[in-house]
């Protein structure tokens, strides 16, 4: 009983709280400390909400999509007020939930903002803990530029919360944020308009994807500006903001958010005067078990330079909480992660991007699909949906699926399942499809 805890954690988001109750069901003694409210990013400002937002956005192409099949609705109307009512509840219920898990695991939950004072210390607003371990999971903040006017855009942290929807919004960004932002607020009826420094929105994921993605937003009526860099903002004498561009471009909005990325919660934690090093984007460095540069402080979730996404930081910390209390080191592995974009329509993936897979494989087939799907034989909708699959010719093994369509984080989630464990296209192809669905298509790609 050197110390006053076996673990002190920092941070009460989904990583935090993860790894605070599986240590505790090793028996270790945990305290956690958090500074706003339980559950995090991905419950309070982020996931949850977001999720619930999507929902939202979906329900009036929904209800237009069903007078095909023989429906009739009177006007409809969203309240933004009854929704955020309504979201707020749900919140609060996880929060709840997350609270309760923590007492009934033994975990003491310390509010307030935490200082690491030397490798076994911790600071919570003047009072002093001590632990064998003390792993940092305090997650990632918005990063908007230092350009003037800033301070009248919101970061995606303010959205879920505005007085009322935005009638125009400008969008800076062209990542997961600002697609799912676009979609969610064009659903719901506001006109939006996305400013993107680069070429093509969504860098990173499959061009094919990319290009079918920006075209189906580009069709709804979400105007997507790329090369457009934005050099200051003006509040101007209508209540407007007006995003301006160093070429003269410009544009006047109720809202703007900027959705330039998210940076690591490392600041004002003390880490770097105690010797844990960071990168130069202010990650915390951990090796594949989720140590740091100092032995009795670990990191986990988006304040490394990890996926910033809730899955990989949930199983990071379970593995961490097997390494320190279950004597069972695994390492991490993030070689395969499936992740999903909320736009309309939804994005998902796994694996390797084909322009990925030319640098790493010498010879590649590519099978792709776009189709029009049943549903909209009768709502008269012209949507299509795609669907892409990347194999290395000499194993034959499928090392990339791509989907943008309905459904599509559902039906990805499933054959991650199966690319994870090395699945050969002639395995897919052997596989009897379920019909009639879009999901069939993969199993039927020749
Ligand atoms: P992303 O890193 O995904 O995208 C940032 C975007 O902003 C890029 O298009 C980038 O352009 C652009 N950008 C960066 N800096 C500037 C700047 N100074 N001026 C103008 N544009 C800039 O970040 P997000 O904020 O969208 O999201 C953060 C992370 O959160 C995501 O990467 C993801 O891991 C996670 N997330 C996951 C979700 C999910 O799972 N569905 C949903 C939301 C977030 P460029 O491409 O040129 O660099």
């Amino acid at each position: 009983m050197k110390f006053d805890y076996d673990l002190f954690v920092i941070g009460a988001g989904s990583g935090g709280v993860r790894l605070s109750r599986r240590a505790a069901a090793f028996g270790a003694r945990v305290a956690i400390a958090e500074e706003s409210r339980i559950g995090g990013t991905c419950v309070v400002r982020g996931c949850i909400p977001k999720k619930l937002l999507v929902y939202a956005s979906r329900f009036r192409q929904e209800m237009e999509d069903a007078v095909g099949f023989g429906w009739r609705f009177g006007e409809g109307q969203f309240s933004w007020i009854d929704f955020k009512r309504a979201k707020d509840r749900e919140v609060a219920r996880l929060v709840g939930i997350y609270s309760i898990l923590l007492a009934q695991s033994g975990v003491r939950v310390v509010p307030g903002r935490a200082i690491v004072v030397d490798p076994h210390t911790v600071d919570v607003d003047g009072r002093r803990y001590t632990a064998e371990h003390i792993v940092i999971a305090t997650g990632s903040t918005p990063s908007l530029p230092s350009i003037p006017g800033i301070e009248h855009a919101y970061s995606s942290a303010e959205m879920f919360d505005l007085p009322e929807l935005p009638k125009r919004i400008g969008i800076v960004g062209g990542g997961y944020i600002a697609v799912e932002f676009a979609c969610m607020l064009e659903g719901l009826g506001s006109s939006v308009d996305i400013w993107h420094r680069g070429n093509q929105i969504l860098r990173g994921f499959d061009d094919d994807v990319r290009n079918f993605v920006a075209d189906a937003m580009s069709e709804r009526g979400i105007r997507i500006q790329t090369q457009s860099n934005v050099s200051a903002l003006e509040r101007m004498g209508n209540d407007t903001i007006e995003l301006q561009s160093p070429t003269g471009q410009h544009g006047q909005y109720d809202a703007v958010l900027y959705a330039t990325g998210r940076v690591p919660h490392t600041f004002g934690l003390g880490l770097a005067e105690i010797g844990v090093v960071l990168d130069q984007n202010g990650a915390i460095k951990v090796d594949e078990y989720s140590a740091t540069s100092v032995s009795s402080i670990h990191a986990i979730g988006d304040v490394t330079a990890r996926p910033q996404l809730t899955p990989v930081a949930i199983r990071d910390a379970g593995l961490l909480a097997l390494r320190l209390f279950g004597k069972s080191p695994q390492a991490a592995n993030h070689e395969c992660v499936p992740t999903a974009v909320f736009t309309t329509p939804e994005i998902a993936t796994v694996g390797m991007t084909e322009a990925d897979a030319r640098l790493r494989y010498e010879q590649l087939d590519v099978f792709k699909t776009s189709f029009r799907p049943l549903l909209h034989t009768l709502s008269g909708r012209e949507d299509k949906t795609f669907m892409k699959l990347v194999v290395d010719r000499r194993s034959q093994r499928v090392i990339g699926a791509h989907m943008v369509g309905k459904d599509a984080a559902e039906i990805i989630q499933g054959i991650a399942i199966a690319v994870g464990a090395g699945v050969t296209k002639a395995q897919f192809d052997a596989t009897i499809g379920i019909h009639p669905t879009a999901a069939e298509e993969f199993v039927t790609m020749r």
